[in-house]
């Protein structure tokens, strides 16, 4: 430990010289009591030891001032030991008074638990110095987390307002949407109906020419209703309205339906439309109605984005359908084990057709989504998968593509046969 010595006379500064040199402590010396003040500022020491000499009374204030400013201090007066300076020494504050000429094994006696305690007192310092310190640094984070904290309310508030604004907006264009497109279907409806009386002969024979240009106008006017149609739809699905009206449903005779439907059109580009159906197909349950625009629209994409003289195949099959294991991907293992426990059907329509890039496979499901390199046909809107795939969810099932460019496209739809069937409201059972 260090002793700052001041103002030894020579046999005090030997005395604990020997003294440090047996213990191990350090020792450093002032001699003259002008350089003391200096000396008690730079050298910490743990044992301030101070001789008393003549000017007793100016040494003695020169300690109390020290003593004042660093209570922790330990100090050790040596005097010649009269009455009058013991007295003085402890009004000072000193812990120790020692009587010249110091003997060595009453300098150990009172020195050695001088500088034990000395240490206790410097250790329980220096850990309530790193308490305080880390308290301010635990202060300090505090502080930062509550910042953040109410950074993050404030967030998250902005966030809910935006999101209502949104919703609030979202709902407007529903609302202009569902009004608008409501507003069209009236006149073009009538239009093509005009042109039917025409076409007819109703209104007396047509030109070869003038019927040419007006069965072309009347199927503009049909796809034109075409689109209004989806565009209602979807308004109505987008504010909670998509109903279903559960019925038995016979998959080979609607698909087969479906499939001659579209005849003329698929016969236009020498397209192979194959049906696939296994014999003992169980029965569905579900929105006939829906369901078949659902096939329609794969059926009429497959056409459409495949080239002359390609393929379409359609199938169903029954299959076991392990819901824990396919939750979160939306993607069933239609491969999976065949089993008597045979839930749903996997219906699929592929083509070999132009194909689907992987980073536009989950888009198309969007709204309004076409692909943007895919220039064969834009004459949609880019709906009719949106629709489906609400259609399908809303039935209990999933609905997803597997695609390749330039060889083909897979739609593959999973309808369980049991689903979980929404009460129809007499209101409902009114609208339909
Ligand atoms: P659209 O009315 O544009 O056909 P859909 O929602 O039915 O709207 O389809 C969205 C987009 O998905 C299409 O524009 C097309 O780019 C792509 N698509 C759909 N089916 C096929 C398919 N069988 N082959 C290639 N691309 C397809």
């Amino acid at each position: 430990m260090k002793i700052l010595l001041i103002c030894p006379q020579p046999q005090t500064a030997t005395a604990l010289e020997a003294f440090s040199d047996k213990f191990g402590h350090t020792i450093s010396s002032c001699s003259e009591i002008r350089d003391a003040q200096a000396a008690l500022e730079s050298w910490r020491a743990d044992l301030i030891v101070f001789e008393m000499g003549q000017d007793a009374s100016a040494r003695l204030s020169l300690i109390e001032g020290h003593k004042l400013r660093n209570p922790a201090v330990t100090l050790a007066l040596v005097g010649d030991g009269s009455d009058s300076q013991i007295a003085e020494a402890l009004r000072s504050g000193a812990e120790a008074y020692l009587t010249a000429p110091l003997r060595p094994k009453l300098l150990q006696l009172t020195l050695s638990p001088l500088l034990r305690n000395a240490q206790l007192t410097s250790l329980a310092t220096t850990a309530q110095d790193e308490a305080a310190r880390v308290q301010e640094e635990l202060q300090g984070s505090l502080e930062r987390q509550k910042e953040a904290i109410t950074e993050k309310e404030l967030t998250y508030r902005e966030l809910l307002l935006a999101y209502s604004q949104l919703q609030e907006l979202n709902q407007q264009k529903n609302n202009f949407l569902a009004s608008a497109t409501h507003e069209l279907r009236t006149p073009v409806t009538v239009i093509k109906g005009y042109h039917r009386i025409l076409l007819d002969g109703r209104l007396g024979e047509l030109a070869p020419q003038q019927r040419e240009v007006l069965q072309e106008s009347e199927q503009s006017c049909t796809r034109l209703i075409k689109i209004i149609n989806s565009l209602l739809e979807l308004s109505r699905i987008e504010s909670g309205k998509l109903e279903l009206f559960y019925q038995d449903y016979d998959l080979a005779a609607n698909f087969k339906l479906i499939v001659s439907q579209m005849k003329e059109f698929s016969k236009r580009k020498r397209l192979s439309v194959v049906l696939k159906l296994e014999k003992e197909l169980p029965r569905l349950r579900c929105d006939r109605e829906k369901i078949n625009q659902v096939l329609a629209n794969l059926l009429e994409n497959a056409i459409k984005y495949t080239q002359p003289g390609g393929k379409i195949f359609i199938s169903a099959r029954p299959h076991f359908w392990d819901r824990a294991a396919s939750s979160g991907t939306g993607r069933p293992d239609v491969q999976g084990v065949a089993s008597v426990l045979l839930n749903a059907l996997v219906i699929q329509v592929s083509d070999t057709g132009i194909g689907i890039s992987p980073e536009h496979q989950q888009e198309i499901f969007d709204q309004f989504t076409q692909v943007s390199s895919n220039q064969m046909d834009r004459s949609g809107l880019g709906l009719g998968l949106a629709i489906s795939k609400r259609i399908i969810e809303a039935h209990g099932g999933r609905i997803w593509v597997d695609s390749q460019v330039n060889s083909g496209s897979r739609f593959t739809f999973l309808m369980p046969l049991n689903p979980v069937e929404a009460p129809v409201t007499a209101a409902n059972k009114h609208s339909h």
